[in-house]
């Protein structure tokens, strides 16, 4: 167990938060922004969704009280979405509340497919109130270039990914090829909403999407570029030297395996690093 926490180490910045605040001082030395995610999903009582949501908000707290240059990511499921979504949604009202009392900012991840329509509908919920929050489309679902014009029309800060969960063909592209072309064209819809937010270690997906910024208009204040904590770290640098705006996300927390297992699964290098470790 304490071999594969070491492994895991690559892609989660510690057990804690003042671990995960560490890595974000490192980040930001380097010019580069970081958002907070404290790992954990599919909450399964209204006590574990309670808890999830008070770490939430001493996360915020601590981000606050030390000065970090960091927003926060947050699954709703883990704050109680599966149980109930009353509870959810008074959970992220809470949260999003105390991120607007402190100047922040809170991203509301995408999970697997069975609740993207639930995520939307409670995230534009809290939304028309609190604008301080934004939500995550995904490249490989059919649905997405719709959902992205629905984001511009309604003023809604989206980050756009490829989408790491196994999903079913009649919902996601089961091509690569597929999901990349939907990728760029989801970026060019997105070009019109406020500050879009492009996850990617993809450099042709990056190079499509700032064309399609250069062409909206935008300058390199108006989108983010966002990359996985442990995943391409001399490209982050690159990126910030070229004036790009280059946010990390950071997660951190004990419930790392589903997060760590989808790394591995997408992406044969991420395995192979696992691999060699286990047998040095
Ligand atoms: C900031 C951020 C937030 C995310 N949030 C969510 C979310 O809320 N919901 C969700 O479902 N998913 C999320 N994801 C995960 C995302 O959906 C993908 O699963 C993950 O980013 C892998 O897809 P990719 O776009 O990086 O490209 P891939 O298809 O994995 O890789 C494409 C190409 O990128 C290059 N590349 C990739 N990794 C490396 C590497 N380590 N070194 C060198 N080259 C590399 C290679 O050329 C590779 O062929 C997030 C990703 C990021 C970056």
């Amino acid at each position: 167990m304490r071999a594969l926490t070491f492994l895991a180490s690559r892609f989660v910045a510690g057990d804690a938060v003042d671990d995960a605040i560490g890595a974000v001082r490192a980040l930001n030395a380097d010019g580069l922004k970081a958002t907070l995610d404290n790992l954990g999903e599919d909450s399964l009582t209204r006590e574990q969704a309670l808890a999830a949501a008070e770490e939430n908000l001493a996360m915020l707290r601590r981000i606050a009280d030390t000065g970090v240059d960091c927003n926060v990511s947050l699954k709703l499921t883990q704050i109680g979405l599966a149980i109930d979504p009353a509870l959810a949604r008074d959970n992220l009202t809470r949260i999003v509340e105390e991120a607007a009392r402190l100047k922040n900012f809170v991203r509301v991840d995408m999970e697997g497919s069975a609740w993207t329509q639930k995520t939307l509908d409670l995230f534009y919920a809290v939304h028309d109130r609190y604008p301080n929050m934004g939500v995550v489309l995904q490249a490989y679902l059919r649905r997405t270039q719709a959902d992205c014009r629905d984001a511009v029309a309604r003023k809604a800060r989206v980050r756009l990914c490829k989408g790491a969960y196994k999903e079913p063909a009649d919902v996601a592209f089961p091509s690569k090829q597929d999901v990349n072309a939907n990728y760029d064209k989801c970026a060019a819809i997105l070009a019109g909403a406020p500050l879009p937010a492009f996850a990617t270690h993809d450099d042709a997906r990056i190079e499509a999407a700032l064309k399609s910024c250069d062409a909206a208009g935008l300058v390199k204040s108006d989108y983010e570029l966002q990359m996985l904590y442990g995943l391409r770290p001399k490209r982050w640098r690159e990126l910030r030297g070229q004036g790009h705006t280059v946010r990390i996300y950071v997660p951190y927390g004990t419930h790392w395996f589903p997060y760590f297992y989808r790394r591995i699964r997408e992406r044969k290098e991420n395995l192979l690093f696992v691999a060699r470790n286990m047998f040095e």
